[in-house]
């Protein structure tokens, strides 16, 4: 199985009902459109979680709220965005 992005996908689906595209053609909107419609009844697998780093002051490590791994968090100056253990996006809020 290969998973990929429902979000998007419906983007690309999207840009294929925009009337103001040069490539535009009547049968890809309509193509388009009934994709749309098949994509909002499929069920989901799986809903990525969203979390926040717990950080620690100290030291440049972090745990995920949501598995509670401690992980080094940042490369360079910038932080992880995604826990690598258990894959939840890191963009809550951290209160
Ligand atoms: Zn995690």
């Amino acid at each position: 199985m290969e998973l990929i992005s429902k979000d998007a996908l419906e983007a690309k689906l999207m840009l294929c009902m925009d009337m103001n595209r040069a490539d535009w053609s009547y049968n890809k909107m309509i193509m388009a459109n009934k994709m749309l419609e098949i994509l909002d009844q499929e069920p989901i697998i799986e809903e990525r979680k969203h979390g926040y780093w717990i950080e620690h002051p100290e030291h440049p490590i972090g745990d995920c709220c949501i598995c509670g791994e401690r992980v080094p968090i940042y490369s360079g100056s910038k932080k992880y965005k995604i826990c690598p253990y258990c894959g939840a996006i890191m963009d809550g809020d951290s209160k």
